[in-house]
């Protein structure tokens, strides 16, 4: 007999999934609101693109779509930084010149959409699912171009990778004993463009996520294959300055003149752009449990929808995709009922702790980047990376450039926190290091530091 799962939403990681599955014999039926996107009229190089890091690339690599993906990215070896007066910073990400890949969200998505179909996948499209009866499995679906009703049920597991408003989470949400948070910052986020140059070419620096921070607000720009950048504006909603506080075309130029000129100067169709793109809002969503009995469970935004500014909120659905998977091959029953909570045990943990993790990012971005302090500590960590790689790797590297958990990651924080402050206590660190004195300091620091996070749960 076939085993039916119905995935609903084919965005990334639902797309990505259903790929997983198809290849571990399963037949996958996917349920997507929105019309075929490879048919609808996406205007080019105006698509939001996104961060891809190694927790993203080994997900492809599993299903064996890594080759297909690269095609599609740029690498960005560090930060641009654009000082109010002009000047710019190049800051590495990595010590060994490791970078994150810039990728259109809607190139991303249409590629993953026809692999699925390559696969064997069956996507309904403008299939909204309103509404799901948990113990019966039975989805309640309108279609959303003719607007008839109708019943779904033909599968013996349901998977919402429905996004952060998930139908089957609000189903959830009226059960006893889920819990449920859902928490909006008072910043929001418009896009903006920066078209190419003559000949395709790029007006800034092509292989670097560039950010003007301004403390409280910050506009950053990545990269798009026709040399073009999508910029976005992260800008509270109220207050002086803020969206609500810029009513015409004249308060957004004089705005962006004195806080953005370099970029503004870069972008022709600004007022145009302003006013006509949304304004979106940005939520945390942390809820449990994401399972329910052996007959759905939640992955990617549905479980956990966190703010961009670790650039991560996909990479950590890829990585759903991935353990729930590795979980899956290291079983021997096969049993929902035995896998899925080992798949929720191993990966809600993970989920909050990226979750805060990106809520941290934001100060980082938009405020710290500019901050001689902070870039002094910087420096430091990438050294001590290099100086004693078996026992130190900064949190942000953690992050972006390995499998290790989120959450052995946050922990390792105040650990870290405790080990750099003793280091610049001691002043400066490149004339320090070649001091016998400090250098014993040192190691000895560095073997607490291990004992300390060795401790901690990997
Ligand atoms: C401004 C911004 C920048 C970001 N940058 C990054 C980044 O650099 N790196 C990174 O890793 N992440 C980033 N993210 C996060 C990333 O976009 C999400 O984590 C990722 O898209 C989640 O994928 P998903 O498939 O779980 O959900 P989604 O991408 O939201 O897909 C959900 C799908 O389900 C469909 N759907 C929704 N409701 C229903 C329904 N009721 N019935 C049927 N179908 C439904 C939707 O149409 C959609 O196709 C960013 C997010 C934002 C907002």
């Amino acid at each position: 007999m076939e085993k039916k799962i119905t995935i609903l939403g084919a965005g990334l990681v639902g797309s990505l999934l259903s790929i997983l599955l198809q290849k571990r014999g399963y037949q996958v039926t996917i349920l997507e609101r929105r019309s075929d996107m490879r048919k609808a009229n996406m205007s080019a190089g105006r698509s939001i693109n996104l961060a891809m890091s190694v927790r993203g690339w080994a997900a492809l690599e599993m299903a064996g779509l890594k080759k297909d993906i690269e095609e599609i990215a740029i690498p960005m070896y560090g930060r641009q930084i654009h000082n109010l007066d002009g000047t710019t910073v190049f800051q590495a990400y990595g010590k060994n010149n490791e970078a994150i890949y810039s990728v259109s969200r809607g190139d991303l998505n249409k590629k993953l959409i026809s692999l699925a179909e390559a696969n064997g996948v069956s996507i309904q499209f403008n299939q909204r699912v309103e509404d799901v009866e948990l113990d019966t499995q039975v989805l309640k679906i309108e279609d959303a171009q003719t607007l008839v009703k109708s019943e779904y049920q033909d599968h013996e597991m349901i998977i919402a990778a429905d996004g952060a408003f998930s139908a089957l989470r609000n189903a959830y949400v009226k059960k006893d004993r889920f819990n449920y948070n859902q928490f909006y910052i008072e910043h929001g986020y418009k896009e903006l463009f920066i078209p190419a140059g003559e000949n395709n070419s790029f007006l800034i620096e092509e292989k670097a996520l560039h950010i003007w921070p301004r403390k409280n607000f910050m506009l950053i720009a990545l990269p798009n294959f026709d040399g073009s950048f999508t910029c976005t504006l992260f800008f509270p909603f109220e207050g002086n300055p803020s969206f609500s506080a810029i009513k015409t075309e004249a308060d957004a130029k004089q705005f962006f003149e004195t806080q953005f000129p370099d970029a503004l100067e870069l972008m022709p169709t600004f007022a145009e752009d302003y006013f006509k793109n949304p304004t979106s809002s940005l939520v945390t969503v942390k809820c449990f449990p994401w399972i329910y009995e052996d007959k759905s469970f939640l992955i990617g935004d549905a479980a956990h929808a966190i703010v961009p500014f670790y650039g991560q909120g996909m990479n950590a659905g890829f990585e759903d995709c991935r353990i729930l998977m590795e979980i899956m091959d290291a079983s021997s029953s096969k049993s929902w009922k035995e896998i899925l909570p080992i798949y929720q045990q191993a990966r809600k943990k993970n989920g909050d702790a990226v979750a805060d993790l990106a809520l941290q990012n934001f100060i980082e971005m938009r405020d710290l980047v500019a901050d001689p302090l902070f870039l002094a500590r910087k420096k430091i960590e990438k050294q001590l990376g290099l100086l004693y790689p078996a026992q130190f790797n900064s949190v942000y590297e953690m992050v972006s450039f390995s499998n290790t958990s989120y959450h052995f990651a946050i922990s390792c924080q105040k650990a870290q926190d405790k080990l750099l402050q003793k280091i610049m206590a001691e002043g400066d660190f490149e004339t320090n290091v070649n001091l016998p004195e400090f250098k014993n300091l040192l190691v000895n620091w560095i073997v607490e530091y291990a004992n300390e996070v060795a401790l901690l749960e990997k």
